[in-house]
C-alpha cells in the first residue's frame, strides 16, 4: 500500500523541505522505495536531492497541466536513493493557469494514481501558503506531517492549517488526516522550547512525534552540496534523527494497520 504523505505548514523557514528530503532518504535508507513531488516553485527540494532545477525538462508544472505524465518527469536522486518530481519558478504560474482548468484541485492526485503501486511512500513538499497548489497536495494525500519549531506562536499558527485540512477532508478529501506533528530545530537549552513542546504535548496528545529532530548545523549545509544530511554526514546529530524518524513512522503506520 503506497502512503503518500503532505508536509505541510504555511508559515515559511519552519523546515518543511529539511524534513521532505532526509525523512526520504531516511524511508529509501530503510529499504522503502520513495517518491518526493516538489510542490513549490522555489524547488529546494528538488535542489536538496542533487536535482539542478533550472535544467529539468519537465516538472510537477507539466504533470499539473496534463502535458506529461509522473512517469516521464521524474528523475532519480542518485545520492538520496529515491526519486523526484522536481519544480521551479514555472510551478508559479501553474496556480493562476489552473483556476480556469477543471477539476483543478485533483490534478496531482490523478497523476499520482498511475504511478503510486511503484512506491511504498510519496512526500509532497508543500510550499509556504495554503494556496492551490497546497490544495493539490492536501487532496492527493492520505495524511499530513507537520514540521513545527518549539516557538512562542507555534500553536496558533497553526489553526489556519488545521482549518484548512478539515476543508479539505469535508469537500475534496474524506481520507486525510493529521499523521503526527514533528519537533524540528530543537534545542533543549531553551526553556521555551521545552515549554512549548509540552504544551504541543498537551494538546495534541499521541500525535506529536516521539522523534525529535536537534538544531543540527549539518542539516544546513547539506543543501548546498545537493544531498539530504541524512547522506551528507550520516553521522551527525541531526542525520541520525531523521533515520530514527523514518523507522518512527514506519513502527506507527504498522500498528495503526492492526
Ligand atoms: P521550509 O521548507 O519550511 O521553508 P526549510 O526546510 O527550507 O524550511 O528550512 C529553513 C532553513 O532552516 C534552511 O536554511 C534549513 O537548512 C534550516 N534548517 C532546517 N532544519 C534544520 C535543523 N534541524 N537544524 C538546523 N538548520 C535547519
Ligand atoms: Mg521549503
Amino acid at each position: 500500500m503506497t502512503r503518500i504523505f503532505c508536509i505541510a505548514n504555511q508559515k515559511g523557514g519552519v523546515g518543511k523541505t529539511t524534513t521532505t528530503v532526509n525523512l526520504a532518504a531516511g524511508l529509501s535508507q530503510i529499504g522503502q522505495r520513495v517518491l518526493v513531488v516538489d510542490l513549490d516553485p522555489q524547488g529546494n527540494a528538488t535542489m536538496g536531492s542533487g536535482i539542478d532545477k533550472r535544467a529539468l525538462e519537465l516538472s510537477v508544472y507539466d504533470v499539473l497541466l496534463d502535458s506529461a505524465s509522473i512517469a516521464e518527469a521524474r528523475q532519480r536522486s542518485a545520492k538520496g536513493g529515491y526519486d523526484v518530481l522536481g519544480a521551479n519558478r514555472e510551478l508559479a504560474g501553474a496556480e493562476v493557469e489552473l483556476v480556469e482548468l477543471d477539476r483543478r484541485d485533483r490534478r496531482l492526485k490523478r497523476a499520482l494514481a498511475a504511478v503510486s503501486g511503484e512506491y511504498d511512500f510519496v512526500l509532497i513538499d508543500c510550499p509556504p501558503s495554503l494556496s492551490l497548489l497546497t490544495v493539490n497536495g492536501l487532496t492527493a494525500a492520505h495524511g499530513v506531517l507537520v514540521p513545527m519549531q518549539c516557538e512562542y506562536f507555534a500553536l496558533e499558527g497553526l489553526s489556519d492549517l488545521v482549518n484548512t485540512i478539515k476543508q479539505v477532508h469535508a469537500n475534496l478529501n474524506p481520507d486525510l488526516q493529521i499523521i503526527g506533528l514533528l519537533r524540528v530545530m530543537y534545542d533543549p537549552r531553551i526553556t521555551l522550547q521545552q515549554q512549548v513542546s509540552e504544551q504541543l504535548k498537551a494538546h495534541f496528545g499521541d500525535k506529536v512525534f516521539d522523534t525529535v529532530i536537534p538544531r543540527n548545523v549539518r542539516l544546513a549545509e547539506a543543501p548546498s552540496y545537493g544531498q539530504p544530511g541524512v547522506v551528507f554526514d550520516p553521522a551527525s546529530k541531526g542525520a541520525q534523527a531523521f533515520v530514527e524518524f523514518a523507522r518512527e513512522l514506519v513502527r506507527r503506520l504498522e500498528s495503526l494497520r492492526r
